[in-house]
């Protein structure tokens, strides 16, 4: 291992061990600690208007529903999945970035698969 790539991995254990201790925080009720990153309500608008919306993002480790690995979902990423993607604000990462990559690689082959079949089936009928 480089040494740049024990420092990144040192790094990346530092900021999980960072993210479970924070667990504890509620981002609707408590105030933000050092390093949140703010929530824009305009942007969670589309989701249920009676709910209480969090007031920031934190850190979370999370656990890959797939492999098991134990990851950081940055708050930056929480910010951008919630209010840019506009996913459900009560759903959750369930997969880790590698799990998350491959699927996604998986449906593009598939896809592409699915595309030349299609192209294929054009030529033959010489369209
Ligand atoms: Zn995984």
């Amino acid at each position: 291992m480089t040494s740049k790539a024990t420092k990144d991995q040192r790094l990346k254990e530092s900021r999980l061990k960072r993210a479970r201790a924070l667990a504890g925080i509620d981002p609707r009720r408590d105030p933000p600690p050092p390093g949140a990153v703010m929530a824009d309500h305009a942007e969670l608008a589309h989701n249920n208007p009676y709910e209480l919306l969090p007031k920031f993002y934190v850190d979370r480790a999370i656990v890959c529903r797939q492999c098991g690995t134990e990851e950081v979902w940055p708050a930056e990423r929480q910010k951008w999945w919630y209010e840019v993607a506009k996913g459900n604000i009560n759903t959750d990462a369930v997969l880790c970035r590698s799990c998350r990559e491959s699927k996604k690689a998986q449906k593009a082959e598939a896809r592409r698969i699915h595309l030349d079949g299609l192209a294929r089936k054009r030529a033959k009928h010489g369209t």
